[in-house]
């Protein structure tokens, strides 16, 4: 696809967005606030799946996994320990000609030149370190000794409650600690999109093993976060393993790998695995003074466990599913005449929406109380909508345009004028292949919860 397609699709995406309720721009009514995104009523629902599915594959389907969910205020000498108060920063270029602020690594070099991607500017000023940290105070005053952080990650709590943890989970290595929860970040340049935010969620599992299992152990989570992707409807071919290099890893990681995802803005970072040996917990032991020691009955051993982390962001990866998702096809009008559809082909597993119900004419009562009876027997197993609005082609696309995989349709067969076979039947329409099929209401439950978990 050429540049100005892809830029187009994202265009697109972006005004579906905000247009069917996924996604507005934080504050609106005020102009916004660079780099702050609301989740609208289908959005909510979207990261909802989205976030439950990563806990349910994370922790519930697995013995060896606890979750938690920490602060996001926490002692600033968790961030003084972390490295994160000295070097957790972005070199920052001013360009002098436009004023833009630009992260270096956003520069665009023609001819052995550096220039502003901006206005094309050559005067621009040295690289120096801008901290992405939010600063804030606790309390009533305003000085140094109350200073502390939003986070700019969720996992330094899991590192500082190791120890708790442990101790009442009684986990025995290798064992890990999820958190999902929000995350702060002044970006320099918040840009496409909800990518990069300067407020959004993360989903991080530090997975603690002895030292001599940390490289397979590396392996193995890529393995299982490219499968997840998969699982969720990212298929394997738009995504990519990056070996981050020597140079660009953190000095005491041993091993870090991107998973990076084809957006119609590039090929950009979804989430890091990265094996940490055991430098996280060591810096807090050091600095707390306190024991995050491992004690192993069988050797009677004392160490500080070594830690691989697969770390992935919520809201990117929702880009990803709707960029994925968005499709136009073509399909019959009313009329039968062909037209272009807009739809989001979602995993019915991720779909905001599982099922919408229709009457087939709003005004004959007992097409409405039979539609309105198959709501309240679907609404115990999963979202549904209920829409009565319009002529039922119209109906469709609406669901088609958010992505909501099945609907189903009360008609007359459904009340059995037209014979007592197929009285409590109704048409099964299928959003991606447009088929229908005619079934049982009584089986509707059952149907449909195999197809959507
Ligand atoms: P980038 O290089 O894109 O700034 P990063 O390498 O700093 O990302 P990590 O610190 O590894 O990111 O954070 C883990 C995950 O958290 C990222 O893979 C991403 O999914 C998410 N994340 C990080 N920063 C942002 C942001 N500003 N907006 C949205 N998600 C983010």
């Amino acid at each position: 696809m050429s540049a100005s397609s892809d830029s187009q699709r994202m265009e697109k995406i972006v005004s579906l967005c905000k247009r069917r309720g996924f996604i507005f721009q934080s504050s609106e009514i005020y102009g916004g606030l660079n780099g702050c995104w609301d989740y609208g009523p289908l959005g909510v629902e979207l990261k909802r799946n989205l976030k439950n599915y990563w806990w349910r594959v994370t922790v519930h389907e697995r013995d060896d996994v606890v979750g938690m969910d920490g602060a996001i205020l926490m002692n600033r000498a968790v961030w003084k320990a972390s490295g994160h108060e000295d070097t957790f920063s972005d070199p920052m270029v001013d360009c002098r000609s436009c004023k833009a602020r630009l992260r270096a690594d956003q520069l665009i070099e023609k001819k052995g030149a550096k220039q502003c991607p901006n206005c094309g500017g050559k005067d621009l000023t040295e690289p120096r370190a801008f901290n992405l940290m939010f600063k804030t105070y606790v309390g009533a005053t305003e000085d140094e000794s109350s200073i502390t952080y939003l986070r700019p990650e969720t996992a330094q709590a899991i590192f500082v409650q190791f120890k708790n943890v442990l101790e009442v989970s009684r986990k025995k290595l290798p064992f890990g600690i999820a958190q999902i929860g929000k995350a702060f970040r002044n970006e320099i340049n918040p840009r496409n999109f909800t990518f990069r935010s300067r407020e959004f969620e993360q989903m991080e599992l530090e997975y603690f093993c002895r030292a001599e299992e940390g490289m397979q152990l590396l392996e193995y989570w890529k393995e299982e976060r490219l499968k997840f992707y998969e699982n969720i409807g990212i298929p394997r071919d738009k995504l990519h393993v990056k070996t981050v290099s020597d140079e660009e890893r953190a000095f005491y990681s041993k091993g870090t790998y991107d998973i990076e995802y084809d957006f119609p803005f590039g090929r950009q970072e979804l989430e890091g695995v990265a094996y940490r040996t055991d430098y996280d917990l060591s810096q807090h032991q050091k600095a707390s003074g306190k024991s995050l020691e491992y004690f192993d009955e069988e050797t009677k051993q004392k160490f500080i466990p070594h830690v691989v982390e697969p770390s992935a962001g919520v809201d990117r990866t929702l880009l990803a599913l709707i960029c994925e998702a968005y499709a136009e096809d073509q399909a019959p009008d009313e009329k039968g005449k062909m037209e272009t559809r807009t739809v989001l082909r979602f995993h019915p597993r991720m779909a905001p929406i599982k099922c919408a119900v229709f009457p087939l004419l709003k005004n004959k009562e007992q097409l409405v109380a039979k539609a309105k009876e198959i709501v309240d027997l679907l609404r115990l197993h999963m979202s549904v909508f209920y829409d009565e609005s319009g002529a039922i082609g119209r109906r469709y696309r609406r669901q088609d345009e958010i992505g909501t995989p099945f609907g189903v349709t009360v008609d007359f067969e459904t009340l059995g004028e037209k014979g007592r076979q197929l009285q409590d039947t109704v048409t099964l329409r299928d959003r991606d292949s447009m088929k229908q099929e005619r079934v049982a209401i009584k089986d509707l439950p059952s149907i449909l919860t195999a197809r959507i978990s």
